[in-house]
């Protein structure tokens, strides 16, 4: 029995393939690199009920998780986050059956923090000492945090108008945050330099491998949760696409492994804001890669990517999954925003309320249908991004005042 059946990496796009027992960035052909595992060999020694005695982090999935060994994990405890009913919410959407995987229930309020927990277990594993990223403000908030607590020096590059607690959140935890008057591409570009100038390890969406390893855990958690049955329609709020492209990487994982039925996929939704939409025009026009969306804009901070390295995989997994890629306007983004705290209890984050904008959109459209099971993914918690929400003219009352009515 091992604690990992990692194999090698695998360039989706030229099939070369490499090691993941020394560090890797991108393939030759500049394309990501995805993990594969030994799937007979874990089919052969896994079963779902070894799953009844583990704890709930993440690494409950080892087995098909890049670690090989497991005093490197780095890990809070992230993982089965909530699965709930929205059952008012759903019933004024016509989806009766409609769900949100709820990601703001995980260390760092994001869950960023399963591709920071994979990723820098990893990066330990394989001895790196310095990494850098550019990022919106989430990942670079979860990747110093998990970063100190692997003793590894984390450089974060971020946009100055990224939300200022996850600006706190690196400052914090020690790491070696730079604002830049720009945007995340911006971001990207002076991280490039540095690790072209002084080799630091580039964590970079999806210009490591692993990242995407944590978020697939999202995938596992949700067939567990529904007790590998598989759902119609998942929708996610999509940036980098890091995340539907974990969840679809562990549905193919799952059939290999014989967990779920091989005859059904759930369809795949990508969802975007209209002030970045460029998985939306590209899947609009048939195409199989983005094109960079210019001067964009929007409230839903971590989906302002205007074009992402891995959009060719994004467009893959909606196109193979007869899913769909929708935007959504600002002013519904809000409304689903405050009708999910209003009807559920839940204060969401602006990413995970478009996609219950973009689920009431579709239902109208007919094209998800009364009786299909619908996820929505609550990426992270509202009370990160607090000026989403504006107060004004609340009533200012003195000592010995009385409340009327
Ligand atoms: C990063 C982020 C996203 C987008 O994630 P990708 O996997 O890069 O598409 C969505 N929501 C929140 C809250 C984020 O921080
Ligand atoms: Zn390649």
């Amino acid at each position: 029995m091992s604690y990992s059946y990692v194999s090698h990496l695998e360039c989706p796009k030229c099939h070369k393939t490499y090691s993941d027992q020394e560090v890797q960035q991108l393939c030759e052909c500049g394309a990501p690199l995805l993990v594969r595992y030994n799937l007979d060999e874990v089919k052969a020694n896994w079963k779902k009920s070894d799953l009844s005695t583990r704890d709930t982090s993440l690494w409950r999935y080892h087995e098909v998780l890049p670690v090989r060994s497991e005093e490197n994990t780095v890990s809070l405890g992230e993982g089965m986050t909530p699965f709930v009913h929205m059952k008012k919410l759903g019933q004024q959407m016509d989806i009766p059956n409609l769900y949100m995987k709820d990601e703001g229930i995980i260390p760092t309020g994001s869950f960023k923090t399963r591709g920071a927990s994979v990723g820098i277990s990893k990066a330990k594993e394989l001895g790196v000492e310095q990494l850098a990223m550019p990022t919106n403000g989430n990942a670079g908030a979860a990747w110093a945090l998990y970063s100190a607590r692997a003793g590894i020096k984390a450089t974060i590059v971020m946009p100055v108008d990224a939300p200022n607690i996850t600006r706190k959140e690196v400052a914090v935890s020690g790491g070696d945050l730079h604002l830049v008057n720009g945007l995340i591409s911006h971001a990207g570009k002076i991280v490039g330099q540095l690790v072209k100038e002084k080799g630091v390890y580039d964590a970079s969406t999806l210009k490591e491998p692993y990242r995407i390893e944590g978020k697939k855990t999202m995938g596992y958690e949700i067939l567990e949760q529904m007790n590998w049955e598989i759902p119609d329609v998942i929708l996610y709020p999509t940036g980098g696409g890091v995340g539907l492209i974990g969840i679809y990487k562990a549905i193919l994982e799952l059939k290999e492994l014989g967990w779920i039925p091989e005859d059904k996929l759930p369809r795949l939704v990508a969802v975007q804001a209209e002030g970045c939409a460029p998985i939306v025009k590209a899947w609009e026009e048939g195409k199989t890669e983005s094109e960079f969306f210019e001067n964009s804009q929007t409230s839903a901070f971590g989906i302002n990517v205007p074009k992402a390295l891995g959009d060719f995989l994004v467009l893959e997994a909606v196109y193979k999954t007869n899913g769909c890629a929708i935007a959504v306007s600002e002013a519904d983004l809000d409304k689903a925003q405050k009708e999910v705290a209003q009807l559920e209890g839940n204060f969401i984050c602006p990413e995970g309320a478009a996609t219950f904008a973009a689920a009431q959109n579709l239902r109208k459209q007919g094209w998800i249908k009364e009786n299909e099971t619908v996820i929505c993914l609550n990426t992270g918690q509202g009370i990160k991004y607090p000026e989403t929400v504006n107060i004004e003219n609340l009533p200012l009352l003195e000592p010995g005042d009385v409340i009327k009515g």
